[in-house]
């Protein structure tokens, strides 16, 4: 028998940048619609079990809005927070068609799909403010950094503008997730870690700065409950000593765990830190089950407990 939808758990699905881009791709509007058909069928197929809140990353897509921005005089330039809401619209799109699409080949024709464009709120206090760290879009040399007019920061590429990374705080639209989640949608949301917004009396305004999406997609996870939270990426997991001839994929461990091998420095930051910090903060907020895990192997993961790096409370055996 089929379960209800209400008695179906939830999924929280967080893809990673090689979801759409790959490594070696210019990332072509053809090259990101052929990678992204391969997640979104194990999606597709995951939707008959479970329900699904589906958030992504956007880092390639605003880096070119900001380098057409660049590139062009003659249009005024746009502020971050309006880049980030474009990208959660063009990238929202290119999910909710080809979902649409490989639920059909399956078989499933009236499936309700969503994206919403969602606000995140930061702490005006948040200390990132004062110590911005968060390379974002084009590389420049280091003269013509200095005329640029914002902060940059060198990296191994070249001058990049840098940008605050806060901590979410708080999803504006968990209510509205809620409600389309018991009503059986699927919801596509959170793009590129959200827009950052402060608190500004009753209402919020838009901040210069950019979210994690891996730690702004842990906060949703918390605050509507869902019942697994999994990353995707482009390596089969959390490894220890990464890099390293003796490197080790970590597959089941507890928090503790995981939390004694981010002090001991084994995750790098802005790459596998933030997931590993994104599936412990899930764990200590009430959630059963943490994955972390290749993009290829995002069904297998769901469905099998030994596939990628999967974290749980003190248990051995996850209940989901
Ligand atoms: P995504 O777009 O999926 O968030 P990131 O580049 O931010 O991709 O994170 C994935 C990357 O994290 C991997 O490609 C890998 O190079 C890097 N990484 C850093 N530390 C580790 C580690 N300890 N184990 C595995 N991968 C790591
Ligand atoms: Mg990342």
């Amino acid at each position: 028998m089929t379960p209800s939808h209400q008695q179906k758990p939830i999924l929280l699905i967080a893809l990673g940048g090689n979801t759409l881009i790959q490594e070696d791709q210019r990332g072509t509007i053809g090259e990101q619609l052929d990678n992204l058909r391969k997640t979104i069928r194990q999606i597709a197929r995951l939707s008959a079990h479970y329900r699904i809140i589906i958030t992504h990353g956007n880092g390639p897509q605003v880096g070119n809005l900001l380098l057409q921005q660049e590139s062009c005089d003659q249009v005024p330039k746009l502020p971050l927070e309006i880049l980030v809401a474009q990208t959660e619209g063009q990238i929202g799109y290119m999910i909710e068609s080809t979902l649409d699409e490989e639920l059909m080949t399956i078989g499933v024709n009236n499936k309700k799909l969503v994206t919403l464009i969602t606000y995140v709120v930061v702490d005006q206090d948040d200390p990132a403010f004062q110590n911005p760290t968060k390379p974002i879009g084009p590389v420049f040399s280091g003269k013509e950094a200095k005329n640029l007019g914002y902060p940059t920061i060198k990296t191994k590429k070249g001058y990049r503008r840098v940008v605050a990374s806060p901590n979410p705080v708080t999803i504006i639209e968990k209510r509205e997730i809620r409600t389309l989640i018991d009503l059986d949608f699927i919801i596509i949301c959170c793009g590129g870690g959200g827009i950052p917004v402060i608190r500004d009396g009753r209402g919020f305004h838009g901040v210069h700065a950019v979210i994690d999406k891996d730690l702004a997609s842990a906060c949703l996870a918390q605050e509507v409950n869902v019942d697994i939270f999994i990353i995707t990426t482009d390596v089969a997991g959390a490894m220890i000593r990464y890099n390293q001839k003796d490197q080790t994929l970590l597959k089941q461990i507890s928090v503790k765990e995981a939390e004694a091998y981010i002090r001991r420095g084994h995750f790098k930051a802005g790459s596998m830190l933030p997931k590993m910090t994104a599936c412990t903060r899930f764990i200590h907020g009430g959630g059963k089950r943490a994955i972390i895990t290749s993009t290829e192997a995002l069904e297998e993961a769901v469905l099998n407990t030994d596939v990628g790096t999967q974290i749980v409370p003190e248990q051995s055996t996850p209940p989901v």
